[in-house]
């Protein structure tokens, strides 16, 4: 086989977890790797926000015992983690009434004390200087003569590989890729597998303390109301400020999450004593660019997770799809993105070696 003189080995885009994850993969099996990230930050949809006395999660907040990459990272980190707050009753709220449940509501879950970010941040420091470029949006790639050619604002590279390590359907919207290099049914699913959390708002109001406990209430609530339907303490472990977040879900009837509405909602679930928080936080996960396509309505094909032609290469073994939605294992979560990049990192790895 003629070896072609590319610029380097692998081309990752995206530096949420499933992009920088592969990353290190490739690099530890010796291939020369690039990442470049849109925004001027790492993590995607992993974002920990400090706070008086802790952190709020804006995107990922919890993993689970049966998540064992997240779990290996966690370990090989170093980082704290805390069960989440469960004590106490949930609430739940109907158009008719607000009625304690009478026990608690578990997810079960786990929480990175310190944050999420932390994952970000320990694959981060993992890679070279030199790997990953913030600020550097890829605007396009093509299979040109046996390698690819990836377009960023001020030039053009070469590859023998590509990761796209962000939801499909998005890098199809921005025309990363056209729909002429892809065949049909893999245009079709890479268009229209849904962005997990895509229209989510997270809503987050911030108190001196977690008062809600001290009335026996554990802080989550279900409600058929809103503006948010899903409420969860995610105060630290420590004494310290008390937080709760909830999930809304812009529409086009009501693309905004007002922060007021949001309060009251509170007032009405666990008292007077949520008039006044001492900050909100609102996270419209719709209004990313780089998370969501910009188009209603958003796609709810959740069926194509983990689409086997999702999980296998295109362009003759050159490009890979690698994030969260593109797993057959935990997609949608943490967990999933680092399936993904693990798969996507040994199929590189076998063809080279
Ligand atoms: C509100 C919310 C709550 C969540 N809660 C949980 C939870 O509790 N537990 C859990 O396990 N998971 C949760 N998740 C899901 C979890 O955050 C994701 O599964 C995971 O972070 C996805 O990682 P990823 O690398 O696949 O994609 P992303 O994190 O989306 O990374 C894609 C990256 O690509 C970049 N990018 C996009 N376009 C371009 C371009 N053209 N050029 C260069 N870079 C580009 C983006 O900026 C981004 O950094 C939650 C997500 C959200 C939004």
């Amino acid at each position: 086989m003629t070896k072609i003189d590319v610029d380097v080995d692998v081309v990752v885009i995206g530096g949420g977890i499933s992009g920088l994850a592969v990353a290190e993969r490739l690099l530890a099996t010796n291939h020369t790797v690039q990442l470049f990230e849109a925004r001027s930050r790492l993590g995607g949809r992993i974002q920990s926000l400090p706070i008086a006395g802790g952190v709020a999660e804006m995107g990922a907040t919890w993993f689970w015992d049966n998540e064992p990459r997240v779990r290996s990272l966690v370990d090989s980190f170093g980082i704290a983690v805390h069960d989440q707050w469960e004590t106490g009753d949930a609430v739940v709220q109907t158009h008719a009434r607000v009625a304690r449940y009478g026990r608690p509501w578990s997810t079960n879950s786990r929480r990175f004390t310190n944050g999420a970010s932390q994952l970000i941040d320990g694959l981060a420091n993992r890679l070279p200087d030199g790997t990953v470029h913030l600020d550097n949006p890829v605007l396009g790639v093509k299979p040109v003569d046996g390698h690819i050619e990836i377009q960023l604002e001020q030039r053009l590279i070469t590859a023998r590989h590509v990761v796209v390590a962000l939801p499909p359907s998005l890098a199809i919207a921005n025309n990363l890729i056209d729909s002429a290099d892809l065949e049909p049914k893999l245009f079709d699913a890479a268009s229209n597998v849904a962005v997990w959390m895509g229209s989510i708002v997270k809503a987050v109001a911030i108190y001196d303390e977690p008062f809600w406990r001290a009335d026996g209430l554990s802080g989550a609530a279900s409600s058929q109301v809103g503006p948010t339907h899903e409420i969860h303490d995610i105060s630290g472990p420590r004494p310290g400020p008390g937080v709760l977040f909830g999930f809304g879900q812009t529409t086009p009837d009501k693309p905004d999450l007002d922060p007021q509405s949001f309060i009251n909602q509170l007032i009405a679930l666990f008292g007077g004593r949520a008039e006044n928080p001492t900050d909100i936080i609102i996270r419209d996960w719709r209004q990313q660019p780089w998370t969501t396509p910009d188009n209603w309505p958003l796609s709810e094909r959740y069926d194509l997770f983990g689409a086997p032609i999702l999980q296998q290469p295109a362009w003759d073994g050159k490009l890979f799809w690698c994030s969260t939605e593109t797993a057959s294992v935990a997609p949608g979560h943490i967990e999933g993105a680092l399936f993904a990049a693990e798969r996507a990192a040994k199929a590189i790895a076998e063809q080279t070696m």
